[in-house]
């Protein structure tokens, strides 16, 4: 059974999306090399509770943090800690945030200070493959529409899809049916409906598709060692064209002025 939003409830998502698109662009303005991972999250948290919201994180089945970073071959789930960031680094930021009861979730993926042609390219096409998910989250289509568009996109670029991990509905809890995986077949999965609001949200390799989990019991990194993108959207189903309920346009904002 899919929840589907009324205009009034997806009002109220596109608010809590919102509070994470600044909140995301305000950890941009403290990304550089030399900075703690659990400095951002200190950054994201005070943030998020200074505009009258929650941390959707944390303590989100026991996950310690505000955010999740992720550097380089982690591809999803990094817990903040004292690594400290270095030049040529990525690092993945993820940010959930509750406010008036309804949840916010976006991710982004960073450069820190200069980094390889091969790292930039992937990033591009992660962000690409994003997109191409969004014009396929439409009214009348199937959840497979979605994840064929990902996977499509993501490929074209020589790249492959994590499996174990997909994207999900939100609402009043950050994780709803349906799941939204960044691969399968057109014409599959539930049929998407005007009113559902779901996260898209691509982890892409530059190496291999496998993943290993590590031993704190969060971190999901690549198998080969190689790095790992990942983007993320909530999005509102609607006919002809997707509410995109996130924006990146602030942490464009920042990163242009740098
Ligand atoms: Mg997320
Ligand atoms: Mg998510």
């Amino acid at each position: 059974m899919l929840y589907l939003k009324t205009d009034e409830e997806i009002g109220l998502l596109k608010e809590s999306n919102m509070l994470v698109s600044k909140t995301l662009a305000e950890v941009a303005r403290h990304i550089r090399p030399g900075v703690t991972t659990l400095y951002l999250d200190e950054i994201a948290e005070t943030f998020i509770r200074d505009h009258s919201a929650v941390p959707a994180f944390k303590g989100y089945s026991g996950f310690p943090n505000t955010l999740c970073t992720s550097v380089n071959d982690e591809v999803v789930h990094g817990i903040p800690s004292n690594y400290v960031l270095k030049d040529g680094d990525i690092i993945s930021v993820d940010c959930g945030a509750t406010l008036n009861g309804w949840v916010g979730d976006s991710a982004f993926t960073f450069a820190v200070g200069e980094i390889k042609e091969e790292i930039r390219r992937l990033l591009v096409f992660t962000r690409a493959s994003l997109e191409e998910g969004v014009k396929a989250a439409i009214a009348g289509n199937r959840i497979g529409d979605v994840s064929n568009a990902v996977q499509s996109k993501a490929e074209s670029g020589g790249y492959s899809v994590v499996r174990e991990l997909v994207g999900h509905g939100i609402g009043k809890k950050m994780h709803e049916p349906p799941e939204v995986p960044n691969f399968g077949k057109k014409g599959t999965g539930p049929k998407i409906e005007k009113g559902l609001v779901i996260c898209i949200e691509p982890m892409i390799n530059l190496g291999s598709k496998e993943t290993l989990q590590m031993s704190d019991g969060w971190t999901i990194k690549t198998a080969d060692g190689k790095p790992s993108a990942h983007f993320e959207y909530a999005v509102a189903v609607n006919k002809g064209k997707a509410d995109v309920l996130t924006t990146f346009e602030f942490i464009e904002e920042v990163l242009n002025k740098l």
